[in-house]
């Protein structure tokens, strides 16, 4: 069983340990792993804008230290994977498999050396952009953020042509004008399929996303999306979009954020939050993270944040209907535990992953069908796309 996307490492780097029964702290640890039967996890080596250039790179090889000094602690339960070799040796040993994801371009710094040095330390996938666009290519939040701000210019002044309109740069970084990638962000994306690194879709804007899809030679991944027309919103792909994955051989591993899954989430968790508005503004007056404010109250108000989850059938739904537009090699689970606040109902933690398997065995899936969705489909573009 494959889990594509894990962001632990945030709650490794503020200090806790993952040898320790986290149960209440976080998603997942060790243990918890060993008990879901995750035998291989990709974590995520995450950042968000604030590490732009000269800070990044330095901040993935921190988190990638810590990784590797995880592994080096533990020999006899989790080893490193870089091939798909190693990937079947973990799973015969029953070691966790241990692989690296980077989530974000910007962590690069626009230099190809890095990309070079990040894929020989062992990352394996580079999302494109996380929420915030690089010079070389935007992100979706940015994009919608742009074609919000378009058509607000073009309402405010809608007989002439408006040049606010024309020269609307890009929102939140990357300072450039248009959407896409440019020639840099295509270099980027070829060097990626040169080097045996997956190129991941998730969190990319559509420009960039058909500008990826129109020059990459090997299967993409998608490491922690869902079905936009379920549920619409920005971080989900379009029909078009998913068609477009299975015509590259690539496969969409789907992401359990109740607001990713379920379009009532955001409305719901908009009334809860306002139950609680004082809180929210004194810790929006600490400038924290959004991200952060959302884990913070969650775990705050554990019974209220209960209530606002989805059922668990709507994640099989956007399975279901991935499969039925694409066919069942091209989807997977990209969890995004320890990265979301909150999970459809039953799904607590990393150890719930067996319900998964249940309800697809309930849904008339084959064996043979739930052995690609947990992980075969993601081994065939691992080899795909190395070298
Ligand atoms: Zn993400």
């Amino acid at each position: 069983m494959i889990d594509t996307h894990n962001d632990v490492m945030i709650s490794i780097l503020e200090g806790l340990k993952i040898e320790n029964d986290l149960t209440g702290k976080t998603h997942s640890d060790i243990g918890r792993f060993k008990k879901g039967g995750v035998d291989i996890q990709i974590f995520s080596i995450w950042s968000d804008e604030r590490y732009e250039m000269g800070k990044g790179f330095k901040y993935a090889n921190r988190q990638i230290d810590s990784l590797y000094s995880i592994v080096l602690r533990n020999p006899d339960k989790m080893m490193f994977v870089k091939t798909p070799q190693e990937l079947k040796l973990a799973v015969r040993k029953k070691k966790l498999g241990v692989m690296m994801g980077l989530e974000g371009g910007h962590m690069i710094e626009n230099n190809l050396e890095y990309l070079d040095s990040l894929y020989k330390r062992g990352v394996r996938y580079m999302t494109l952009t996380w929420n915030n666009s690089t010079s070389w290519g935007t992100s979706a939040l940015d994009e919608e953020l742009q074609k919000q701000l378009k058509q607000k210019s073009a309402n405010r002044n809608n007989s002439q042509i408006n040049k606010d309109s024309a020269s609307v740069a890009s929102p939140t970084g990357g300072g450039r004008e248009g959407v896409g990638l440019t020639d840099f962000g295509k270099t980027i994306v070829r060097r990626m399929n040169q080097l045996g690194m997956l190129v991941d879709m998730s969190h990319v804007g559509e420009q960039t996303f058909w500008d990826a899809m129109a020059i990459v030679t090997k299967p993409v991944i998608v490491s922690h999306s869902c079905v936009y027309n379920l549920c619409p919103h920005r971080r989900n792909l379009k029909d078009d979009q998913i068609k477009a994955v299975g015509k590259n051989g690539g496969v969409i591993h789907l992401n359990f954020y109740s607001g990713f899954l379920d379009s009532n989430y955001e409305r719901r968790k908009t009334i809860f939050l306002s139950h609680h508005a004082r809180e929210l503004d004194s810790l929006k007056t600490l400038k924290w993270p959004s991200f952060d404010i959302d884990i913070w109250m969650s775990k705050k108000y554990p019974n209220e944040m209960q209530s606002l989850r989805p059922p668990l059938s709507l994640l099989l739904d956007h399975l279901d209907y991935i499969v039925k537009m694409i066919g069942v090699d091209h989807v997977g689970l990209g969890s995004d535990f320890d990265g979301i606040e909150s999970a459809p109902q039953e799904l607590d933690d990393v150890t719930d992953f067996p319900l998964i398997t249940k309800g697809l065995m309930e849904r008339g899936y084959s064996k043979k069908d739930i052995k690609k969705i947990l992980g075969e489909n993601f081994l065939r573009i691992f080899k795909a796309n190395h070298p």
